[in-house]
């Protein structure tokens, strides 16, 4: 029998300290670690044999997604900034203790050309693609427009929406009926926090690239879904994602959910399992919110 447990005490509801690390941040050096289910999730055959490519797969959600699928069976190449090699390398060991292949593709997304290289790298090395989990994102807040410098927003788009367009483009020749692609929104493509006017804009652009390319891409088979996550421990966050007053509180009431504690990477795994999976074969445009409780409608 599972183990019946409340949602709202399954992980710890302690204040977090204040922690501050340059973007993009190593998860090792976290306080506390973020659970990406290194030592939970179980795997059972979901995924045997399955090629995937998970950028940002280094920490957090990707990591937790990345980890998940070499449990359920599949092969995984992951990409990251160079300086996450220390976590990058950690992932490695992991899928690589369930005896299937791992793939490291360091590199900068908001880089077309980039794009298009590791997408050409996975596809070789796993010898196919058939998962594109689209995860990595970069999120400054920045209290006033007034502040909120060019670069940075160009960078924003850079990453979280056009490298989704150069990856997929990349892909598609070598994607076959059956795949799947999973992007990565946010509540905030839902209810924009003031403070994230360029990453909220960002997160809007991803739901309408998902539900667009899912009807562009279901007579070839492919489905294409998004998951929104809400508040979740990550190296994201305390690397000017959230200023660091919201830090301790993160998720409890910076910002508020209903279940009243931050999410971890490990409660978003499941779900980049399903809609890779043919148990989601009915399932294609749709945003899955995993947020606590805050809404996405
Ligand atoms: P994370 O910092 O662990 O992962 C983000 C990853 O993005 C980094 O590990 C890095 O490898 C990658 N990245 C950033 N800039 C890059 C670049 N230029 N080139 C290549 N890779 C780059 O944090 P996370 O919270 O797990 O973030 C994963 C996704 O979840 C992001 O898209 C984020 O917007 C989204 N998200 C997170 C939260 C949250 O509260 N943590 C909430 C909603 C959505
Ligand atoms: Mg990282």
């Amino acid at each position: 029998m599972s183990k019946l447990t409340n949602p709202t005490t399954q992980y710890s509801t302690e204040n977090f300290p204040k922690q501050y690390q340059e973007p993009p941040a190593l998860q090792n050096q976290m306080d506390p670690l973020p659970d990406c289910g290194e030592t939970s999730y179980a795997g059972s055959g979901r995924l045997t044999g399955r090629k995937a490519l998970v950028t940002g797969g280094d920490s957090g959600i990707g990591r937790a997604a990345a980890i998940a699928y070499a449990r359920e069976g599949a092969d995984v190449a992951i990409n990251y900034l160079p300086v996450e090699q220390p976590d990058a390398d950690e992932v490695k060991k992991l899928i690589e203790a369930e005896g299937r292949k791992a793939v490291l593709i360091p590199g900068d997304l908001s880089d077309e050309a980039f794009c298009k290289e590791l997408v050409e790298q996975a596809n070789t090395e796993l010898g196919g693609l058939d998962i594109l989990a689209l995860v990595a994102g970069k999120q400054q807040a920045v209290k006033s427009i007034l502040d909120l410098p060019t670069e940075q927003m160009e960078k924003t788009f850079q990453v979280n929406v056009f490298s989704l367009y150069w990856t997929v483009k990349a892909a598609l020749p070598y994607l076959p009926e059956g795949a799947s692609i999973i992007t990565t929104s946010s509540v905030e493509g839902f209810d924009p926090n003031p403070i994230l006017l360029d990453y909220a804009a960002t997160k809007f652009a991803i739901i309408g690239f998902t539900k667009a390319l899912s009807k562009q891409l279901a007579e070839k088979g492919i489905r294409v879904n998004s998951i929104a996550p809400g508040p979740i421990w990550t190296a994201l966050q305390i690397s000017g994602g959230q200023p660091q007053e919201n830090i301790p509180e993160f998720g409890k009431s910076t910002p508020a959910t209903p279940i009243g504690r931050a999410g971890q990477p490990a409660e978003l795994a499941a779900t980049y399992v399903f809609l890779a999976s043919t148990d989601s074969s009915y399932v294609t445009g749709q945003v899955y919110g995993i947020t606590g409780g805050m809404p996405t409608a």
